[in-house]
């Protein structure tokens, strides 16, 4: 079911993300003391005030939602949308009656939000290989294709409109990660699977060539496993983006169009309040 009770106002949506973010309790944004009193209200929203360091600070302080124009309401209703219908930014412009430029760059922020841990593979770990249109103009990239078939594999490469993108799941630490990269061949999947605490890696991926230099290698234990679609789509799992400037695979404008798609299959499952919950929290 659609929350929509939390898009009726900017009030129970400021409710809904009060209860996100202090999940944890409430926590000073600037010297984390948890020493903090309320401190009177900023418009719908609680402000507080820390007794450690004297800051005062609501909500919103600290959060991607901070200093924004456009209501909460509106604003969190135009991420469950994007990511759980795949609206438009455009669509979402005429039925919020929020500026396209506005709600554009809140996304952009958001995506930027997400930030990634390193890859560190406790093993098993399935690997799969798919590829993302992304090259539609005016910024907006909705929609991604999976490339089955053999002889569509490498084609997409990463500055036409089809780069490829690794999804690896670990199962031993339930970890995921999606990864866009430059080409899908040996090497960038060598340098996916690199970090493993073990000393022989075993490793589940499909009949594509790219994999076939691991059955060589005493570091893996490759075994060849034809995935199903949705495979990865499992809403108790942990999904988190990898990003890996270190090795220069991923990052670059793909990387916050990953962001969301990825968010967007971990809440695929989930009730609609649990799914804005999810969102709130990733993006915060
Ligand atoms: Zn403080």
């Amino acid at each position: 079911m659609i929350p929509v009770e939390v898009f009726r106002s900017e009030a129970s949506a400021a409710h809904l993300h009060q209860q996100v973010r202090w999940r944890e309790g409430l926590q000073c944004p600037r010297c984390q003391s948890e020493s903090v009193i309320k401190y009177g209200s900023y418009r719908e929203y609680q402000r507080y005030r820390c007794k450690n360091c004297g800051r005062t600070f609501n909500d919103k302080t600290g959060t991607i939602f901070a200093c924004v124009e456009i209501g909460l309401d509106k604003l969190l209703f135009a991420f469950y949308s994007l990511l759980r219908f795949n609206t438009s930014i455009r669509q979402l412009d005429a039925e919020l009656d929020v500026s396209y430029r506005s709600l554009h760059r809140r996304v952009e922020h958001s995506s930027d939000a997400l930030d990634a841990p390193r890859i560190d593979l406790a093993g098993p770990v399935e690997i799969d290989e798919f590829y993302v249109s992304a090259g539609k103009k005016g910024g907006e990239r909705d929609g991604w294709s999976r490339s089955r078939g053999l002889s569509k594999r490498g084609r997409g490469s990463y500055d036409g409109d089809k780069p490829p993108v690794f999804a690896l799941v670990d199962r031993g630490s339930d970890q995921r990660y999606v990864i866009p990269s430059k080409s899908a061949d040996e090497s960038t999947v060598r340098l996916l699977l690199d970090d493993h605490e073990e000393e022989s890696l075993t490793v589940y991926t499909d009949g594509f060539r790219a994999y076939d230099p691991l059955e060589k290698d005493e570091t893996y234990q490759r075994e060849a496993v034809i995935h199903g679609e949705g495979e990865y789509v499992d809403g108790d799992a942990h999904l988190n983006t990898c990003k890996s400037h270190r090795r220069g695979i991923s990052k670059n404008k793909l990387t916050a169009y990953l962001r969301l798609f990825e968010l967007r299959r971990k809440i695929l499952r989930k009730p609609g309040r649990d799914a804005l919950k999810e969102i709130i929290q990733t993006v915060l």
